[in-house]
């Protein structure tokens, strides 16, 4: 039986995660769960923010289901998720937008991927103070870095027969680190000439996005641009409580929605679990088992298309245990 780390985080992490896993379990997939968690919570109990039980759990089963964990603002800790997503190498961090039926949504078909890089960017947290109070941040791109992420959404659109790959920057002004990203991306896409690359300028991605959100497929950027244009599609589509994400290395896989905490709905019982179902969803087809994702995924439309049972961030009151229950009920009708 395959043995999951899941760490469920904090804020509504808990709530999401233990709902994920009773749905995925009545899928009728088996799987061990190995239930390990870091973060501020677990800071005040143990002393320690990321346990060692975290690391070994993650390093033994190479796949990991994360509820988010809370990074304070300004000073305190740095980020327990991007420090992660770097010590294991997971570069490919991929979030599928897709519009969702019967919620009331700007949009009616949105269907785009977007790739953005992980492990780099601005996100590498080499910041300096300098005379007179001045900071600097340091904006990292490697052509090594470049190549691979954009390589495998070029293989993705290639896989998935989409038509074009959206390659995201502001080479206009960050003439070196963007100019070798964009030039990176003319290069790999000499090699896939049946997919058409467009080349975007991150401030018009933003309008053209709220305008016309169905002229893109697959988004390739980097980390920052990449968690930005995140949250602003997850917006097209009714919301974080909705979008699922992966972040994919060679060989090893952490699976965990857009969203973070949410400390403003944190145990009231009120979270959405279903991005982090949906980042189970990519779990299960990561791992073949493709027939339980999509009956989770049909469970997901049924009880969206019959609207008596929502979250309030999709216009409804129940309850995260009552939706949970809801889409079981759903996968037991499909059986
Ligand atoms: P957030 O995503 O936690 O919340 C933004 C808004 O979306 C809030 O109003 C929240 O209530 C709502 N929301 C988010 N997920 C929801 C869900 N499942 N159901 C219903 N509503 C939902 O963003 P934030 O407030 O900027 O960040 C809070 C904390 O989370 C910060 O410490 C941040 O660093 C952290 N964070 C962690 C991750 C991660 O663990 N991967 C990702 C993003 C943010």
């Amino acid at each position: 039986m395959k043995t999951i780390t899941l760490i469920p985080g904090d804020g509504i992490g808990p709530e999401v995660a233990e709902s994920v896993k009773s749905i995925i379990d009545a899928s009728g997939v088996q799987f061990n769960w190995d239930v390990v968690n870091a973060g501020a919570e677990v800071y005040e109990k143990t002393g320690e923010l990321v346990p060692d039980s975290v690391y070994k759990s993650i390093e033994k089963n190479k796949i990991a289901l994360k509820g988010p964990i809370t990074t304070p603002v300004g000073s305190g800790f740095r980020s327990i998720n991007v420090m992660l997503r770097k010590k294991y190498d997971l570069y490919s961090n991929i979030r599928p937008v897709r519009t969702l039926p019967g919620l009331n949504t700007p949009f009616s078909d949105i269907d785009l991927v977007i790739f953005r890089e992980n492990t780099e960017g601005l996100y590498i947290g080499i910041e300096a103070e300098r005379e007179n109070g001045v900071m600097e941040a340091i904006k990292k791109i490697t052509p090594e870095g470049s190549e691979r992420i954009i390589r495998r959404a070029f293989e993705y659109a290639k896989s998935m027969n989409r038509k074009s790959v959206a390659v995201v920057h502001k080479a206009n002004i960050l003439k070196l680190a963007d100019g070798l990203f964009l030039e990176t991306g003319r290069k790999v896409a000499k090699e896939f000439p049946e997919i058409e690359m467009k080349e975007v300028i991150v401030d018009n991605m933003c309008m053209q996005l709220v305008m016309n959100p169905t002229q893109y497929d697959v988004i390739v950027t980097m980390n920052l641009y990449g968690d930005i244009l995140s949250d602003l599609c997850a917006g097209l589509v009714g919301g974080l409580g909705l979008v699922p994400g992966a972040n994919i290395g060679n060989d090893l896989a952490i699976f965990e929605a857009v969203h973070g905490s949410a400390p403003d709905i944190a145990g009231q019982g009120k979270a959405n679990p279903i991005a982090l179902l949906r980042s189970g969803c990519m779990m299960l087809d990561y791992l073949g088992h493709e027939a339980e994702s999509k009956t989770i995924r049909d469970a997901i439309k049924s009880v969206l298309s019959d609207g008596s049972v929502l979250t309030a961030d999709m216009g409804g009151s129940s309850t995260t245990s009552e939706i949970t229950d809801a889409i079981i009920n759903e996968m037991k009708k499909a059986n």
